[in-house]
């Protein structure tokens, strides 16, 4: 018994992060907070912490509906339990792998820094947008889509093979370039970190712009662009803190006044159902797979952008912008014709 409420206060010190915290407290020698170890120990625990809080405040609100936290509730479980240590493994041996073809050495100082954090930014980018745009990744990528409210538990929905997928090529694109490897560990926490923060829900932060922020940085709003299914929002905005290449690479969406967002996956999904936002893509892909005629279809179906069909009726979510923003425009102009034409009726009658 007491085995088990061991288990149970290492856990919560784990999830929480405050090991090391508790660690100094009781050493009382408080000035290691000023140490990068002491300092981590402060800033990890933060992110947990505010998750709590959100759930607190959504119970204080009755806004709180369990539904809303349960697929990141077992992703959590899961990756805490397996993810996690293939992720250490990859990240370790891309490290090794890759860092005697560097193009050239970088030092840790602060200009590397931004140095290393672009590139790890290209990084990302790669690996997210290929997440969106490989069927098979898709099926890794989709369980962190499938959410249908926003709120910061949605940070620890993923498969828990997407971790690894997405470091081996972030850690291979940084070593390739250079990046030191104790400044990528830097640079994989503040991004986890800040990757955890934008998914923070409307009921903490209402509309998640930042201020003047949100004309330099990727902001909430616009991570909350990227998980709506909305066809003029699908497929944006996939960096993570600062959104250059999103703008190089013209994938960058700001959040419409008038076009509120609705979260999830544009698949009809078993409404909050875990195993189906966990293997729901994987089970689709091997019906389409089987189903296609010829093996190159069959091939194509693993890597070509979901929605597309061998039949020629594609469905990606690059048509349905397409479409969106072609009737939009059509719109646009069909209610200024009929305004030029009241204003000049108007213009007669005052004659
Ligand atoms: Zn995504
Ligand atoms: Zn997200």
């Amino acid at each position: 018994m007491v085995d088990f409420f061991q288990a149970i206060y290492d856990w919560i010190i784990g999830f929480f992060g405050i090991g090391n915290f508790i660690k100094i407290i009781n050493s009382g020698d408080y000035s290691s907070f000023l140490t990068y170890d002491g300092f981590i120990s402060i800033i990890g625990p933060l992110f947990p912490i505010v998750l709590v809080l959100e759930v607190l405040m959504a119970l204080v609100l009755r806004k709180f509906k369990a539904i809303d936290y349960k697929i990141s509730f077992f992703s959590y479980v899961l990756n805490a339990f397996i993810g996690r240590f293939i992720s250490i493994a990859a990240i370790v041996f891309c490290i090794g792998l890759f860092e005697k073809y560097a193009i050239f050495k970088t030092t840790f100082t602060w200009y590397w820094f931004i140095y290393g954090y672009i590139v790890w930014e290209f990084g990302h980018f790669i690996y997210h947008y290929l997440g969106h745009k490989v069927r098979l990744f898709w099926c890794l990528h989709s369980t962190h889509h499938a959410p249908q409210a926003m709120n910061l538990s949605v940070s620890y929905a993923h498969f828990f093979l997407e971790g690894p997928y997405a470091d081996v090529i972030r850690t291979t694109v940084c070593i390739l370039l250079g990046v030191n490897p104790p400044m990528l560990f830097v640079i994989m926490f503040v991004d986890g970190f800040y990757g955890g923060f934008i998914h923070i829900g409307e009921q903490l932060m209402k509309d998640g712009k930042l201020g003047f922020l949100y004309k330099y940085i990727l902001t909430p709003s616009h991570h909350r662009v990227h998980h709506a299914k909305n066809p003029l929002y699908m497929d944006t905005n996939f960096c993570n803190l600062l959104n250059i290449w999103d703008r190089v690479f013209g994938t960058y969406q700001p959040e419409k006044e008038n076009l509120s967002i609705e979260y999830g996956i544009t698949r009809e999904m078993k409404p909050n159902s875990f195993l189906d936002s966990y293997f729901g893509e994987f089970a689709c892909l091997l019906k389409d797979v089987y189903k296609a005629p010829g093996l190159k279809n069959k091939f194509l179906y693993i890597f070509m952008p979901p929605g597309w069909s061998h039949t020629g009726d594609h469905k990606t979510a690059t048509i349905a912008r397409n479409e969106f923003l072609k009737m939009e425009h059509a719109t646009i102009q069909n209610e200024e014709e009929p305004k030029f034409n009241a204003d000049k009726s108007k213009m007669v009658i005052q004659e």
